[in-house]
């Protein structure tokens, strides 16, 4: 299982959640070029570790387990696994 970055990060990529990830497995972040043209971030489904840390910062609420994902949102997981060609 990993955590799922849906909808409401488009357009509002607030970066909180990079800074408290440990593991440093959502991206792009500010400082690599891709943040620029990516509409949204996304978590590398093989390196989170399913800490959770992710969740509280946001501030839209963008953030779920998979198991929580809203229905609606559900093809969000495989988009942030296919950032990562996974
Ligand atoms: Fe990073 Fe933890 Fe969120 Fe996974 S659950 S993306 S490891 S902060």
């Amino acid at each position: 299982m990993a955590y799922v970055i849906a909808e409401p990060c488009i357009g509002t990529k607030d970066t909180a959640c990079v800074d408290a990830c440990p593991v440093d497995c959502i991206h792009p972040r500010k400082d690599e070029e891709k943040y620029a043209t990516t509409e949204m971030l996304y978590i590398d489904p093989q390196e989170c570790i399913d800490c959770g840390a992710c969740v509280p910062v946001c501030p839209v609420s963008a953030i779920f387990a998979l198991d929580d994902l809203p229905e609606k949102w559900a093809s969000y997981a495989e988009k942030n696994a296919a950032y990562y060609g996974r």
